[in-house]
């Protein structure tokens, strides 16, 4: 199959209409996209990126009036926080409906959705008139995709279509948020940060000691080809290390906000210069902070440490 990188939405509109599957630019990263409501399409969506089945999908929609079709309960807090960030990179997990197929939510109650905030991608679910499930349009496990050209280093030959709508502005994935009772619990951090959640909602509860769960919270994601290490010593130590390394740290003066957008992209970038390992920092765990960490510590396979004047490699538990 040759994949073509196209900006025609028509094209590709139609192409899901017939039940077909295609990469979709989004403000977080690119999705894999399908009609929600279609289930042989949806099994798509899994067999290409080899997602395991029992990772559920998010479901974008492009208007918040058409939420009550999916889903059967609001929390208030819920409808609070979507008046203040939907569209925007907030999923919410919400009580589903049966209009939603279990293939979507593999098998859960609870159905993820979102209103993305990218003018190609609404329109292009305007003119579909049903829902779209799009994890990342990468392989599974992999890293996320934020332009057309780096969904075609994954996917190319194995999908027909790549919506083209530019590179994606935030570069990393929405923050999930699920309810219990009333009170927002973050399953995942993303671009919408917790401080931003409790601005509107107050205080959020932990995820430890909750039976929320949520099946695609693997400790291992967003994965290069090269070892990633995180280093939490002296960056100017790392002067005395004679490996053959390549960094990915932030830059000076840069803000955790550009950092995060640029993440995914770097982290491709530092994977093609075949070094032995990738060596990262963590970031301050605050604001956006949170997400980077997450991704940083799920792409990694372990630590660079500095013991008795000598690095040595710590596998990640
Ligand atoms: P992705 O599509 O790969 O960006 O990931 C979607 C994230 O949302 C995963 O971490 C899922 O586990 C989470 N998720 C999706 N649907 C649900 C749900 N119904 N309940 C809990 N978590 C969910
Ligand atoms: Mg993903």
């Amino acid at each position: 199959m040759v994949t073509r990188i196209t900006k025609n939405i028509s094209l590709v509109a139609e192409h899901l209409k017939q039940g077909g599957i295609a990469a979709v630019p989004t403000e977080t990263v690119y999705g894999l996209a399908a009609n929600a409501l279609n289930p042989e399409a949806v099994l798509k969506i899994y067999q290409t990126k080899r997602r395991p089945t029992f990772n559920p999908l998010i479901v974008h929609l492009n208007n918040t009036d058409d939420l009550g079709k999916y889903v059967s309960y609001v929390p208030k807090s819920a409808f609070k926080l979507m008046q203040k960030y939907s569209p925007g990179a907030l999923t919410f997990v919400l009580k589903k409906k049966r209009t939603i197929p279990d293939i979507v939510t593999a098998g859960l109650d609870t159905v993820a959705i979102r209103f993305p905030k990218h003018r190609v991608m609404n329109s292009l679910i305007e003119q579909c008139r049903f829902p779209l499930c799009a994890p990342s349009a990468n392989r599974f496990g992999k890293i996320s995709p934020t332009t057309a050209h780096e969904v075609k280093q994954d996917l190319d030959v194995l999908i027909e279509f790549i919506l083209d709508g530019g590179r994606s502005n935030l570069g990393i994935e929405s923050t999930v948020v699920a309810f219990d009772r009333n009170v927002p619990v973050i399953l995942r951090y993303g671009a919408v940060t917790q401080e931003q959640i409790e601005s509107v909602c107050g205080k959020v509860k932990s995820t430890r000691n909750l039976t929320i769960i949520s099946p695609g919270m693997i400790k291992d994601h967003y994965a290069p080809q090269t070892p990633l290490l995180l280093y939490e010593g002296n960056l100017s130590s790392l002067k005395e290390l004679k490996w053959d390394i390549t960094t990915l740290f932030l830059k000076r003066g840069q803000s955790l906000r550009d950092f995060s957008s640029e993440l995914f992209t770097r982290l491709r970038k530092a994977d093609r210069k075949n070094a032995e390992y990738i060596v990262a920092a963590l970031v301050d765990n605050n604001g956006i902070g949170r997400a980077i960490n997450d991704r940083l510590k799920k792409a990694s396979s372990g630590f660079l440490v500095l013991e008795g004047g000598e690095f040595k490699i710590r596998k990640k538990s």
